[in-house]
């Protein structure tokens, strides 16, 4: 049980990516903050999952987009299992349009959630990441921020803004003996990609040298590196995880 002891915060953790990153830290022995926004059937759901397995987890509702919402998840994390460990930025929305139709609306939005929450929840959570000395930040960011995408310029710009914020505060926290990694997943089975039609899907599926969309465990086991003690001299890096989009 390789995070056994160790406590993870997790935005977005009730359903997608995130739950899959819960799920497997819980199964590995870790204390678990699972965050929803608004889905509290699912959240409590994950708990009752990582506690039939042996593990501790609570929830947290908190809109990362909103400050007082995520000291509020601080208070909950350190009332049930002390100062965090692992922080894991996983919260993210798109909202798609042609960038000559998008509305400045839907650029905040994005903005808020994407990069105003990952603002929100590690300055909150700053403090037990740089004295946990071995402490993580994992922040999810995506292919689209690497290589751009139709109709997803307030998205890309999120996802590609993440690269710069974790490599800088990797260089805050190294002194310290924590470390900020980002992770950046290709086309994931999540209702994220639900709704893009199957056409769509398949043209992307050929593109991928591994000829697959990657399933939330694929990602689950690169965060689980990040988040252990196993990953300790890496820091300010961008993980791929996206069956070789990219060669
Ligand atoms: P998803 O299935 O749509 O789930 C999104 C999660 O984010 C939900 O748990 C949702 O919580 C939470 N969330 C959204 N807004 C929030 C807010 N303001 N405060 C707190 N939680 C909020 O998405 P996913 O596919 O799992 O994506 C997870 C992360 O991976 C995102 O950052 C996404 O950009 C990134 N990513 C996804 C893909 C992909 O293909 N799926 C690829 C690359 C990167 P509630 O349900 O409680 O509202």
């Amino acid at each position: 049980m390789s995070m056994e002891g160790r406590t993870c915060v997790i935005t977005g953790s009730a359903r997608g990516i995130g739950r899959g990153i819960a799920e497997h830290l819980g199964r590995e022995g870790a204390n678990v903050v699972i965050n929803y926004r608004s889905s509290e059937g699912e959240a409590h759901d994950v708990v009752e999952t990582i506690e039939s397995a042996g593990g501790n987890a609570v929830v947290a509702q908190a809109d990362v987009s909103d400050r007082d919402e995520v000291t509020h998840m601080r208070e909950i994390c350190h009332e049930a299992f002390g100062p965090a460990d692992v922080l894991v930025n996983n919260a993210g929305i798109t909202a798609d349009e042609q960038f000559t139709e998008m509305t400045r609306e839907e650029w905040d939005r994005v903005m808020d959630v994407n990069l105003g929450g990952m603002f929100n929840s590690t300055q909150e959570f700053f403090d037990d990441i740089w004295n946990a000395e071995d402490g993580r930040l994992i922040n999810i960011s995506s292919v689209v921020g690497k290589q751009g995408n139709f109709g997803q310029a307030n998205y890309a710009a999120a996802k590609s803004g993440m690269f710069g914020f974790t490599r800088t505060i990797a260089l805050e926290l190294a002194q310290g003996g924590s470390t900020a990694n980002c992770v950046a997943p290709g086309f994931t089975r999540t209702d994220m990609v639900e709704g893009v039609p199957d056409k769509v899907l398949d043209r992307i599926v050929a593109g991928i040298p591994l000829e697959r969309l990657a399933e939330v465990e694929d990602i689950a086991a690169v965060v689980r590196f990040l988040a252990s003690e196993e990953s300790a001299y890496v820091t300010g890096e961008v993980i791929d995880v996206n069956g070789g989009m990219d060669l």
